[in-house]
C-alpha cells in the first residue's frame, strides 16, 4: 500500500484553538502509527479568517506540542507551496477542467441578488440553496455576459436526485442526498477559491491517503467528494473527529475557560500533559491506562478506538494529569520551566536556590502559573498573617515568650549549619524540656515565617530562608503579638 499520507490543514486565525490542536495531534498519531507523512498546510485563502502572526501561532504552538511535521510552509516538500495563498494558478487550473468537461458552469448572479432570493426561498419554506438559474443559459448567452465583462463565479453542476455516500472511518456510512447540496461555488468571483474546492484539489496533490478532521466538516466531505468526481480524482478516506463539549454538554467556548494552545500555555499546563489530555478526547488507550506518553500512543493508535460520540471536557482532569506530570519531571527542568513565571512576577532566584525552592511546592501545585504564589513568601517578608491561623494563636497564652524561645535555641546554630536536621533538633529538644507538643512551636512558627497555615515541611523552609531571615520574622511576629496585647 501507498505511504499514509495525513495532513492537518488549519485557517491561520491567529491562535491555535484547542479542538484544533485535538485535530493535529490526532493526524499526527495516525500518520507516526502507520509510519506515514504528516504534512501542514496553511488554508488562507479567506482574509476573514486569516489573523495577523496567525501562521506563526500554529507553528509555534504544534512545535510546542511536539507534533513535528515533514511537510509544510516553513520546510517545503515535494507538494508545496504549503500555503494555500500560493496556489491560485492551481485552483484556476482545475477550474477550468471542470468547466471544460461541463461539471461546471459560470454563475453570473451578483451576491446581492443572491442574498434576496434566498430569503425569499427561506419564508417560503423551501431549501435555501441556489435556484441554479445560470445553470442553463446557452454557450452563447455565457460568451455575449462575459465579453461584456459581467463577474462571475464557477459553480459545480450537482446531481439533482440520488444521494452521495460517505464512508467514513470512525463513523460509518453516512448518506447525503443530492438535493441538499445545490450547485455550490468553487471559484468566487474575485477568483478565490471556496474552501471546498481548495481542499479538495490540495488534498488529490499533495496525495493525501486520509483526510481526518472534525466533526464539523462532515456536511463538508459530500461537497469534496463531488469535486473529485468531477476531476476524476480518486477520494482519499475520510474520518471526523468526535465534537469536544463542555462539561454542560454545550459547544466547548471561552465562557468555559481556556480555549486557545496559548492559554494553556500562559496557565502553566505541560505540553506533555496537554498531549495526554487531548490524546483522551475521542481516544482511548486499549488497556484502559489514563497516563501514557505519545510512544505508547503510536503503538496503540488506530482510528477503531476513536469514539464517534462527543468527547467532554473536563478541566478537573486536565489539571489532575498536569499535576502528574509536574512531578514526574526532573527538578532540574521543572525549575527551569518554572522560572518564567516567577520572573513574571517580580521573583528572581538564582538557579541553585530555585531548584529548592521548587522542589518544596511540586507536590503541591498543579500547574507552573500556581508557583509563584505557593513561593511567594520565599521573596517578600511583607505578607499577611492568616486570619484563621492567627485566631488561633492569639488564643494562645505566652505566645511571644515561647518564640523567644525558639530564637534561642536556633541562635547558636551557626548560619552555616542552619539546615532541615539541625533546625528540627533544635525544635525538638526545645518541645522536649518544655513538655509540649512539637505542634505547639511549628504552627506558629509556620505563620511567623510564611504567613500561611499549611505549606511545605517547616524545617525545609527555614532552611531555605536562612537564619537571619528566619529569626526576623519570628522576632516581627512576637513584636506584632505583643502589640495587640498578648504577652
Ligand atoms: N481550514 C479548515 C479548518 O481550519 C480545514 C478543514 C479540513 O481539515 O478540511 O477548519
Amino acid at each position: 500500500m501507498d505511504q499514509v499520507r495525513v495532513r492537518f490543514a488549519p485557517s491561520p486565525t491567529g491562535e491555535l484553538h484547542i479542538g484544533n490542536a485535538r485535530t493535529a495531534l490526532f493526524c499526527w498519531l495516525f500518520a507516526r502509527s502507520r509510519q506515514g507523512c504528516f504534512i501542514l498546510r496553511i488554508e488562507d485563502t479567506d482574509p476573514d479568517r486569516t489573523g495577523k502572526g496567525g501562521e506563526s501561532a500554529i507553528l509555534e504552538g504544534l512545535a510546542w506540542l511536539g507534533l513535528e511535521w515533514d511537510e509544510g510552509p516553513d520546510r517545503g516538500g515535494p507538494f508545496g507551496p504549503y500555503r494555500q495563498s500560493e496556489r491560485t494558478a492551481l485552483y484556476h487550473q482545475y477550474g477550468r477542467q471542470i468547466l471544460h468537461s461541463d461539471r461546471g458552469y459560470p454563475c453570473f448572479c451578483d451576491p446581492e441578488a443572491l442574498a434576496g432570493r434566498r430569503a425569499e426561498a427561506h419564508e417560503e419554506g423551501r431549501t435555501p440553496g441556489y435556484d441554479r438559474r445560470c445553470r442553463d443559459r446557452s454557450e452563447e448567452e455565457r460568451r455575449r455576459l462575459k465579453a461584456s465583462g459581467e463577474p462571475h463565479a464557477l459553480r459545480l453542476k450537482t446531481p439533482t436526485e440520488g444521494e452521495i455516500v460517505v464512508e467514513d472511518g470512525i463513523r460509518g456510512t453516512v448518506r447525503f442526498r443530492h438535493d441538499e447540496l445545490d450547485d455550490f461555488v468553487l471559484v468566487r468571483s474575485d477568483g478565490r477559491p471556496t474552501y471546498n474546492f481548495a481542499c479538495a484539489v490540495d488534498d488529490h496533490l499533495m496525495r493525501i491517503t486520509h483526510v481526518i478532521r472534525g466533526e464539523e466538516h462532515l456536511s463538508n466531505t459530500p461537497r469534496q467528494l463531488l469535486i473529485y468526481e468531477a476531476l476524476g480524482f480518486p477520494p482519499p478516506l475520510f474520518a471526523h473527529l468526535p465534537m469536544i463539549l463542555a462539561p454542560d454538554r454545550s459547544k466547548l467556548s471561552k465562557r468555559h475557560g481556556a480555549t486557545s494552545l496559548q492559554e494553556y500555555r500562559e496557565q502553566g499546563y505541560v505540553p506533555e500533559a496537554l498531549v495526554n489530555y487531548l490524546t483522551l478526547l475521542g481516544w482511548s488507550h486499549p488497556q484502559g491506562v489514563d497516563m501514557f506518553s505519545p510512544a505508547e500512543a503510536i503503538a496503540h493508535f488506530s482510528l477503531d478506538r476513536v469514539s464517534a460520540s462527543s468527547a467532554v471536557y473536563d478541566d478537573r482532569k486536565i489539571a489532575w494529569l498536569n499535576g502528574h506530570y509536574l512531578r514526574a519531571l526532573p527538578l532540574e527542568e521543572l525549575a527551569r520551566r518554572a522560572h518564567p513565571f516567577l520572573l513574571a512576577a517580580g521573583y528572581e532566584p538564582d538557579e541553585g536556590r530555585l531548584r529548592d525552592l521548587v522542589a518544596t511546592v511540586r507536590d503541591r501545585i498543579l500547574r507552573l502559573s500556581e508557583a509563584p504564589d505557593a513561593l511567594a513568601y520565599f521573596f517578600d517578608s511583607d505578607f499577611p498573617y492568616d486570619e484563621e491561623g492567627l485566631a488561633r494563636q492569639l488564643g494562645r497564652d505566652g505566645l511571644p515568650d515561647l518564640l523567644d524561645a525558639c530564637r534561642a535555641v536556633l541562635d547558636p546554630i551557626p548560619r552555616a549549619d542552619f539546615d532541615g536536621a539541625t533546625v528540627e533538633a533544635a525544635y525538638r529538644g526545645l518541645a522536649a524540656e518544655r513538655q509540649i507538643r512539637a505542634a505547639d512551636i511549628i504552627h506558629p512558627t509556620r505563620l511567623a515565617i510564611s504567613g500561611r497555615t499549611a505549606g511545605p515541611g517547616l524545617f525545609d523552609i527555614m532552611a531555605l530562608l536562612g537564619k537571619e531571615e528566619t529569626l526576623t520574622r519570628l522576632d516581627r511576629f512576637a513584636r506584632y503579638l505583643r502589640s495587640v496585647g498578648r504577652s
